[in-house]
């Protein structure tokens, strides 16, 4: 991994909410293309915080954030549209439009190609509505394209926003712990799906994860964050379970490492 290019670069990142809450210190973090990244931590160790200052969903107050070597703080217009379109990100609860079909959710996922009064109209493209069915196909939900999002299982919508975030064509994409309202089957089926398209199509993944062995399974890497800093970072190799002891402290179970909540 070592010879691709560093792809997200923070350098001295703080974040410090409007109420006072420091959410990110002192972070410095270098990301290749190609890795496949998962970051551990207690819930409120600042792990989705992390994630959403890579796509502006989050501003950082202090230090510089870089993707492909351009500092991404001040972009706005069109510069924002573009960092936005190349970064898919699913979450927890998957935000889907529950009441429409999959395949209107999946073609949302392109309204960052069009103008917005196309998008609203739903004036996809023959191209697009191609687009859809091969990124449904690939997470294996095709058979669902004219169903309602609210009557499919959590797995197969959280399958769903990954088709949407593969729509955008994202070089990174974030998951904030989007396995957490899966049952292990499912969740087993969503990480491959994160997997294939870091393996299949060279796509860079970070995903938030409380589960330190699902980390180990999926991960190359893994960072670990405990009260706003970056107190672990370690290749897959190099990682012991042991290890983060001092990263879930004495709520970690004995078995596991896995922490819920
Ligand atoms: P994690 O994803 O690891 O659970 P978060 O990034 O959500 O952690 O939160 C990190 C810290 O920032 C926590 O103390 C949390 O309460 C705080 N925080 C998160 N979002 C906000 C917000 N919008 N306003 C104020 N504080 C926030």
């Amino acid at each position: 991994m070592s010879d691709k290019p560093v792809l997200i670069e923070f350098d001295d990142v703080q974040k410090v909410y409007p109420n006072g809450t420091v959410g990110l210190k002192d972070i410095n973090l270098r990301i290749r293309e190609g890795e496949f990244v998962a970051v551990v931590g207690l819930s409120g160790a600042g792990k989705s915080t992390l994630l959403r200052t890579i796509n502006r969903m989050h501003d950082i107050t202090a230090g510089d954030l870089k993707i492909d070597g351009n500092s991404i703080v001040n972009y706005k217009g069109r510069e924002l549209r573009n960092l936005r379109r190349s970064v898919g990100m699913i979450f927890q609860d998957f935000n889907l439009v529950n009441r429409s079909s999959v395949k209107r959710n999946v073609l949302s996922g392109r309204v960052g190609y069009y103008p917005t009064w196309k998008s609203s109209l739903g004036l996809f493209s023959a191209e697009d509505k191609q687009r859809a069915v091969e990124a449904l196909k690939r997470v294996n939900v095709l058979e669902k394209f004219y169903t309602r999002v609210d009557e499919l299982s959590g797995g197969q919508q959280q399958r769903v926003a990954i088709a949407r975030a593969l729509m955008q064509e994202p070089k990174i994409m974030l998951a904030d712990e989007p396995i957490a309202s899966l049952d292990p089957l499912t969740t087993a089926a969503v990480m491959d799906d994160l997997l294939s398209l870091n393996k299949d199509l060279g796509i860079t993944v970070l995903v938030n994860l409380h589960s330190v062995p699902l980390a180990m399974k999926y991960a190359d890497r893994i960072i670990g964050l405990r009260a706003g800093e970056l107190v672990y970072d370690k290749p897959i190799a190099e990682v012991s379970e042991d290890d983060f002891a001092g990263i879930y402290g004495e709520q970690a179970e004995a078995k596991g490492g896995v922490v819920n909540g």
